[in-house]
């Protein structure tokens, strides 16, 4: 995860800490090749800017230049800015509610969002002791909704029985109702997907959102996508409340740019990382953490 970028800014600071004494020319030398380090890990370019100047300023400020480790004080200072670019702290679901908690899984095709939706049930079933029902409202290919019905079976999660016909919103209310006669602490809805975005579904995301009221709407991008990624959380965002995002295929992102822009660019905290193909890889997403492995 995160490998190239953690490179390079590794060599950066590696030419700091072998210096005994900053100059604050080089410091802003060092600031450049961090930004064009985090240039080429796809962070989007108003993250950059706003995040070089306050870690350049920080770190003539903190008179980095006058103290006997300066190397080590402005690896500390990019950490911590990272931390915050990061979201600070992790963010938690909303899901300690009067039960069922809702909770919406929006997110093009492709991203990821039903392997997340099935590994998610088998996260909060595993490590919250929660009962979850999932529904699938993709009526527009029913192989979706057999994928989820086949990954409940997998994870050991009740998934809401078919009736042909229904429409999404219908179906999630059928949910719902299940969920509160049947003692469920939590409803999955997997909602479906297109290739791009495109204004039906945004209308369909829309309708059912407004009609369901879910606590959590959260949304699952790919993190090897990069801006895109980003692009795509904004245009979510102007259609639906989103709670939160899910990045997935963390696994494979030597970049960092999706993570990185993320919580500055949409002001939604991510929430989880995807980390592999099987149903045990997802992480709550903890900014501490994740700037730890950035920085070695
Ligand atoms: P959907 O169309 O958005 O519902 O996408 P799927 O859930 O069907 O996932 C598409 C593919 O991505 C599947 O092969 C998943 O196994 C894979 N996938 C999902 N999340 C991750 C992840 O975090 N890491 C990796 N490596 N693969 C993932």
């Amino acid at each position: 995860m995160f490998d190239s970028l953690s490179d390079r800014l590794g060599s950066v600071f590696e030419k700091l800490r072998g210096r005994g004494a900053l100059t604050e020319l080089d410091v802003r030398a060092a600031m450049r090749e961090v930004r064009i380090a985090l240039l080429e890990a796809d962070v989007a370019l108003s993250v950059v800017k706003t995040f070089i100047e306050q870690v350049t300023e920080r770190a003539i400020g903190a008179e980095v230049v006058r103290s006997v480790t300066p190397g080590q004080q402005v690896v500390k200072i990019v950490n911590d800015a990272l931390v915050e670019l990061l979201g600070s702290e992790a963010v938690d679901l909303n899901i300690d509610v009067t039960p069922p908690a809702v909770i919406m899984m929006v997110g093009l095709q492709g991203s990821g969002k039903t392997t997340t939706t099935a590994k998610l049930a088998k996260f909060l079933t595993e490590k919250r002791g929660k009962k979850i029902l999932m529904a699938s409202l993709d009526v527009a290919r029913p192989a979706a909704q057999e994928q989820l019905r086949v990954l409940g079976e997998q994870t050991g999660v009740t998934t809401l029985p078919v009736i042909a016909g229904q429409q999404p919103v219908q179906i999630a209310e059928r949910a719902r109702q299940a969920a509160k006669l049947q003692g469920f602490d939590v409803v999955l809805l997997d909602t479906a997907g297109r290739l791009n975005v495109d204004t039906a579904l945004m209308a369909e995301m829309a309708a059912i959102a407004s009609a369901t009221r879910p606590d959590e709407i959260l949304l699952v991008v790919d993190a090897l996508t990069g801006q895109d990624a980003v692009n795509v959380a904004t245009a979510f965002k102007a259609e639906v409340p989103l709670t939160g995002i899910v990045l997935t295929r963390m696994d494979g992102d030597a970049r960092g740019g999706a993570a990185l822009s993320m919580r500055a660019v949409t002001e939604r905290p991510i929430k989880f990382a995807g980390t592999g193909e099987k149903l045990d890889a997802l992480e709550a997403f903890d900014p501490q953490r994740v700037a730890g492995r950035i920085l070695g």
